[in-house]
């Protein structure tokens, strides 16, 4: 249900990652958080990195934080937003080398940066039945949670986009994979929402890289499905997102020839989801109105104002233009602004993601101020603390 985002036109928030601090050089390594946290050196750096990040967005003055997915360790092209999950389920075991199922269309050939991601995603084998294993949200969770009084949302991979890594040994087919890690994901969401997790965002349904492309076996109809089951009870404890993009990985648009939308909006707008958050940046906006059309007024559109592609930060007005086109066919309190992604995949760096933000909420702001909404506080663009005169 609407709770975090209700009455509250136009919040601001980050997709989740954040670039790594460099002092940051510790990792998970596959063991669970709780372990982890047990060593001295882990335990300083994350929670320093946690307050950085937090720091970072409270200068910015976004509404909504994101603990950066600072539990993903670095390793390469964003590999970990898939091995979090995966090294730690129960009934997958060992390490594949292969690609993976991906409708890609940019990954089959040596010569292309995606090519070698692709070649690090080396993800276990599934051995036997899934199960939860020691994924241990709620744990990541309030550790963000208890340093900042500020609201932090919590994403992660949905089942149908980690199914598509996995190698499956172990059930008869990719539905029966899929449903099983859906179910196994709605376990751990309920209980993240029962430990009183105000806001989940679920990222990056198959549905759009897949509907028309790769829907043979899958179809958009069983995606959805699943999608549900993998969301469910969560609306009546807690607010839902549904995340998505074109890729991220190393900052790449995981496709060869522009992709659109249009497609998979009838699928998305049956998804089980207070609010759907889709890229409007990268692509200049030009799908704004379809999404106005598409989806129903029940739910609320994220749209990205910021691109997590290109290193040159975005201008405040081209930001508050973006958003001003967005508001002729999706009014300011169904319209969230965001990024198209996140910013932590190897992509940029901390100054890079911090200007970024900063142009997010200074752009807002010039809307909000035409609006008679009130502006946030970016302690950022204060000249007071400017250097040079
Ligand atoms: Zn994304």
């Amino acid at each position: 249900m609407l709770t975090v985002s209700k009455d509250r036109p136009l919040l601001t928030t980050i997709t989740g990652s954040l670039p790594r601090p460099q002092w940051f050089v510790e990792n998970l390594k596959g063991r669970p958080f709780s372990l982890a946290m047990t060593e001295l050196s882990f335990r300083e750096q994350y929670c320093d990195a946690l307050a950085a990040h937090f720091s970072d967005q409270e200068r910015a003055g976004l509404d909504l934080f994101s603990d950066g997915d600072a539990r993903c360790d670095c390793d390469v092209g964003g590999r970990s937003w898939f091995g979090y999950a995966a090294e730690r389920l129960r009934g997958l075991e060992g390490h594949h080398v292969g690609r993976g199922r991906t409708a890609s269309s940019r990954d089959k050939v040596a010569g292309d940066i995606m090519f070698e991601v692709l070649e690090t995603r080396v993800l276990p084998n599934v051995v036997g039945e899934v199960s939860r294993g020691d994924l241990q949200y709620t744990h990541v969770w309030k550790v963000a949670q208890r340093q900042t009084r500020r609201t932090v949302k919590f994403g992660a991979i949905s089942a149908q986009m980690l199914a598509t890594g996995l190698n499956n040994l172990y059930y008869p087919g990719r539905r029966e994979l899929i449903m099983a890690l859906s179910q196994t994901m709605n376990a751990e969401l309920n209980a993240l929402a029962d430990a009183g997790c105000p806001l989940i965002q679920i990222e990056e349904p198959a549905i759009h890289g897949m509907v028309g492309v790769d829907d043979k076996e899958v179809s958009g109809d069983f995606l959805v499905e699943a999608f549900n089951r993998e969301v469910r009870g969560l609306r009546q404890k807690t607010e839902v997102w549904c995340h998505t993009c074109w890729g991220n990985p190393a900052a790449q648009r995981t496709e060869t020839k522009r992709r659109y939308y249009r497609d998979a909006l009838a699928y998305f707008d049956k998804l089980d989801v207070d609010v759907l958050t889709f890229e409007a940046a990268d692509n200049g906006g030009d799908e704004l109105e379809s999404f106005g059309k598409a989806i129903d007024p029940s739910k609320k559109i994220a749209i990205g104002v910021i691109s997590h592609r290109t290193l040159q930060v975005e201008r405040p007005e081209e930001v508050a233009n973006l958003i001003r086109r967005a508001l002729k066919v999706i009014p300011p309190e169904r319209l969230i602004i965001s990024t198209d992604c996140g910013f932590g995949r190897q992509g940029m760096s901390r100054l890079h993601a911090f200007y970024k933000m900063v142009a997010l909420t200074r752009g807002t702001n010039m809307v909000r101020r035409e609006l008679g909404l009130p502006e946030a506080d970016v302690l950022a663009a204060d000249p007071k603390g400017a250097l040079l005169g």
